[in-house]
Parts: C-alpha cells; structure tokens; sequence
C-alpha cells in the first residue's frame, strides 16, 4: 500500500513513510508533502485535495509559498549584510 512507501526526509534527513507526511502537522499533511512525493507518487496532490476539506488545503499548502518567500527574504538580507562595505 501506498501510506508504507518510504523516501528520504529533507528536513529530517532519516526516511519517513507517506502516513508519517501525511500527519506531520498534527491533522494536517506536512506543506512539503506535494513537493517530495510527486515523483514518485504523480497523483499525490489529487489525492490530497480529494482527502483535505478546502479549507485545510489553504492552511496547509495556501501558506507554503509565503513562508518560502519569507525565507528567501531573510536569504537575501543576510547575503546582502555580508556584502556591505565595511561589514
Ligand atoms: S513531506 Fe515533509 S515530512 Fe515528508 S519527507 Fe517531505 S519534508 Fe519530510
């Protein structure tokens, strides 16, 4: 079955089973979860938007994109501070 299917976890770095992503938020998937197993799952966001009620779509994966735009932001900064003469 699917949900014992196992890949390697970016964030953990140890192997994590598709059940384990899809409660790793507590009630909600992890927001990586279409990211890290479309390649070998290619249904996997149809299948989540089939299981998530609309609204815990929006707080699951509506949220990811800004949380990476915050990163990249503080990437930028930083980078950008190391540069500055005289820093
Ligand atoms: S979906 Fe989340 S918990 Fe699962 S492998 Fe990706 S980052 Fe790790």
């Amino acid at each position: 079955m699917f949900r014992q299917m196992l890949i390697r976890c970016p964030k953990l770095g140890g192997e994590v089973s598709f059940a384990y992503c899809e409660e790793e938020g507590g009630p909600l998937p992890c927001a990586r979860m279409i990211q890290c197993w479309s390649w070998r799952i290619p249904a996997v966001e149809r299948y989540l938007r089939l299981k998530l009620t609309e609204e815990e779509w929006e707080r699951c994966f509506g949220q990811a994109p800004k949380e990476k735009m915050a990163a990249l932001v503080e990437l930028i900064d930083s980078a950008r501070k190391r540069c500055e003469p005289g820093e």
